[in-house]
């Protein structure tokens, strides 16, 4: 399980308990602030209103099961771009492991997050057809989107405040793809692979 970590609210001052090692950025249980892992540690973003509408069978503390594995949803971040939005929902196992899961108009896809460290100025700059730098290795650029936090909600293992900017790569490169996003704070690279809603169990 994951161990809890004792941080307090930047705005209102009370102790989070819900904190993870794993948690970057999430809204406070007492104020509602949404807070990050800023340069300054512990930061506070403000409070949102998100009209985070479509309606989706994932829903924030809603318990479920995937290959056998049970699962709380435990973070959201609805991300927007030039053709409309996809959400990446973050569910916590009970195993320990987390995972991202991203919904994108029904499509299901479970990322796995790779250990590698790409270059931040290379990814920022990427251009289909391109290459990039990922743990000093050329990997071929498939796609980029520039994408903008619309909405945040839960706990959330990225230092990500809304409204910013993110820029989404895909990379190809020993016969393997991956995912890179990158934002202010924060860059994680993952693999990916498509599944299908029915292959989720709800509780
Ligand atoms: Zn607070």
């Amino acid at each position: 399980m994951a161990h809890s970590v004792s941080v307090s609210c930047p705005s209102c001052g009370v102790a989070i308990e819900e904190t993870t090692a794993h948690t970057r950025s999430m809204a406070c249980p007492h104020c509602s602030n949404w807070v990050y892992v800023g340069s300054n540690g512990w930061e506070v973003a403000g409070l949102f209103e998100h009209a985070i509408d479509a309606p989706s069978m994932l829903q924030l503390g809603r318990r479920g099961e995937l290959s056998d594995r049970r699962f709380v949803v435990a973070g959201r971040v609805r991300l927007s771009y030039d053709e409309g939005f996809w959400d990446e929902w973050w569910l916590e196992f009970e195993d320990g492991h987390h995972q991202w899961l991203e919904e994108d108009d029904g499509v299901y896809r479970l990322h796995k997050n790779v250990d590698a460290d790409p270059k931040v100025e290379s990814i920022n700059g990427a251009t289909v057809g391109g290459m990039v730098t990922v743990d000093a290795e050329s990997w071929l650029v498939t796609e980029r989107v520039d994408a903008q936090v619309a909405g945040v909600q839960g706990s959330l293992p990225v230092a990500i405040v809304p409204g910013e900017s993110l820029v989404c790569v895909d990379v190809m490169g020993k016969g393997i793809k991956m995912s890179i996003e990158s934002g202010d704070n924060d860059i994680q690279v993952s693999r990916s692979w498509v599944i299908r809603g029915a292959e989720i169990g709800w509780q």
